[in-house]
C-alpha cells in the first residue's frame, strides 16, 4: 500500500458538485493506498475574506488568520462527509490537529515542523486524512496563514514529512504549458520540467503552483505532478533536472504584470549609493527584481531603474521620497504600467545565442526593452505592459515552443 498526497485547488473544490468529482477521485485512489488530501478554499472565497479585512481596516494578525484560514475549514469538513457516505474512512482535519507548526510571521508563515507520529496514529484509523491546506499554528498557539496559494506549500510539505510515494497537485488546467494558453492558444503541455525551471517560472509570473512549493519540493526531491481534475490525462512532472532526457532550450515563455519599475535620476554618480538605495528598501523588506544603472550625459550624476512588485510600489516610493536627502538625486519616477518576460529552459546553460534571439524577436515587433535580467536558465526583460500578449506570442514562436513537447 502506498501513501499519497492529493491537492486540489479552489477551482476543483469551487461547488458540492465540483467536490463530488474530487470525492469521485479520491474514492478511487483509495481502494489501493492511504491518502492525504489537502484542500483549497471554495474559488473566491480567500478574497472575500481578504475584501473583510480591507473593509474594517483589520491590522490584527491573529483575526486576520483566521479570517483568511476559514475556507479551508468549510471544503475539508463537506469532502470529508461525502467521503463518510461513500463508506470510506475519512477524518477532516485543521492544521493544528497535526499539527503543522510555523513561525510566526502571520500571513506568510513558514512551516517549521510536521509530526510524522501523529499522521500515523490517525493513519492507524483512518484511510483518508482530508487535511485544510494553506494554515498552521504557531509556537504561540495561534493559527497562521502561509501566504496566498499557499495549500500547494501544504501539500508538499506534509508529502515531505511523511514520504509519501506520490504528491499530486490537481488543478482546472492539464498542467503546466509553454505559455499561457489564453494569451498563446498554440501553447502545448509540458511533459517533464526539472524543479529548477518549474521555480523560475513560478517566480515569473506562471500562476501554476506556489513558488514556496517548488523550493521545498526540490529541497527534498519530491516529485510533483501537476494534473487536471475534469480530464483524465496525465499532467506535468516536476522533477530532478537528472531525470531529463532531453533538456530544452527553452521550455517556456511567462510573464508577469505585478511589475512596477522605478527611476532615480540625477544620483551623485560616487561609491556607496546604491548600497544606501537597496539597503533601505532591504531593511522594509521590499523585494527589488531587475535593476538598471547608467552615468547620465554630464557624467557627474547617474540614473538608476529597477522593478519592485505592485502591491509595494507606494511604499518604495514613500521610502525613496523620504530619503531624498539622504540620498540626494534629482527626480524620481514611478510606472506600473510594465510588464516581465520571461524566457526560460535548462538547455540554456550550454547554448549561446539564446538572448540574442529573444531581442531580436522583442525588436522586430518594435518593443523597446526597459531593463534586463538573467540567470543560467532564464532572461528576463521588463517591457511597457501593453505589448505583453504579442511578446509572448512572438517569442512562443521565435523558439518554436508549439513544435515541443508533443
Ligand atoms: N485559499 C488560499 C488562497 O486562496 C490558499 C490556496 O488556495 O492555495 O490563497
Ligand atoms: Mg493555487
Amino acid at each position: 500500500m502506498s501513501l499519497i498526497v492529493m491537492k486540489f485547488g479552489g477551482t476543483s473544490v469551487a461547488d458540492i458538485k465540483k467536490i463530488n468529482n474530487v470525492a469521485n477521485l479520491v474514492a478511487n485512489e483509495s481502494i489501493n493506498n492511504k491518502l492525504i488530501v489537502v484542500l483549497s478554499a471554495m474559488a473566491g472565497v480567500t478574497n472575500q475574506m481578504q475584501k473583510y479585512i480591507d473593509e474594517i481596516e483589520s491590522k490584527e494578525n491573529i483575526e486576520n488568520d483566521l479570517l483568511l484560514t476559514s475556507g479551508e475549514n468549510i471544503t475539508i469538513a463537506i469532502l470529508s462527509a461525502i467521503l463518510k457516505k461513500k463508506k470510506i474512512k475519512s477524518i477532516p482535519l485543521l492544521g493544528w490537529q497535526i499539527p503543522i507548526i510555523t513561525d510566526d510571521y502571520h500571513q506568510k508563515a513558514k512551516i517549521l515542523n510536521i509530526d510524522n507520529n501523529r499522521i500515523k496514529q490517525f493513519f492507524s484509523n483512518y484511510d483518508v486524512i482530508v487535511l485544510a491546506g494553506f494554515q498552521g499554528i504557531n509556537t504561540k498557539g495561534y493559527i497562521t496563514s502561509l501566504g496566498r496559494g499557499g495549500s500547494d506549500t501544504t501539500a508538499v510539505a506534509i508529502a515531505s514529512a511523511v514520504s509519501a510515494d506520490r504528491c499530486d497537485i490537481y488543478t482546472d488546467v492539464e498542467g503546466v504549458y509553454s505559455a499561457d494558453p489564453n494569451i498563446v492558444p498554440q501553447a502545448k503541455k509540458i511533459s517533464k520540467l526539472a524543479f529548477e525551471e518549474m521555480l523560475e517560472m513560478s517566480s515569473s509570473g506562471a500562476k501554476v503552483l506556489h513558488t514556496r512549493s517548488v523550493e521545498l519540493a526540490m529541497k527534498n526531491n519530491l516529485v510533483l505532478q501537476v494534473l487536471s481534475s475534469i480530464v483524465n490525462k496525465p499532467g506535468t512532472l516536476i522533477l530532478d533536472e537528472k531525470k531529463l532526457i532531453e533538456k530544452e532550450i527553452v521550455s517556456g515563455v511567462s510573464y508577469s504584470k505585478n511589475e512596477s519599475k522605478i527611476t532615480i535620476s540625477g544620483i551623485p554618480d560616487k561609491p556607496g549609493i546604491s548600497a544606501k538605495i537597496f539597503g533601505l528598501l532591504a531593511a522594509k523588506n521590499i523585494n527589488v527584481d531587475m535593476i538598471v544603472q547608467n552615468i547620465s550625459q554630464d557624467g557627474i550624476t547617474a540614473n538608476i531603474t529597477f522593478t519592485v512588485q505592485n502591491d509595494e510600489i507606494f511604499a518604495a516610493k514613500k521610502l525613496l521620497q523620504n530619503s531624498l536627502n539622504t540620498i540626494g538625486y534629482q527626480s524620481l519616477k514611478t510606472d506600473k504600467n510594465v510588464s516581465k518576460i520571461s524566457v526560460i529552459g535548462m538547455g540554456m546553460m550550454s547554448q549561446s545565442g539564446v538572448a540574442q534571439k529573444m531581442f531580436k524577436t522583442l525588436a522586430n515587433n518594435s518593443i523597446n526593452i526597459l531593463a534586463i535580467s538573467t540567470s543560467e536558465i532564464k532572461i528576463s526583460v521588463l517591457i511597457d505592459e501593453k505589448y505583453t500578449n504579442i511578446a509572448v506570442q512572438s517569442l512562443h514562436n521565435a523558439y518554436n515552443l508549439e513544435k515541443n513537447n508533443e
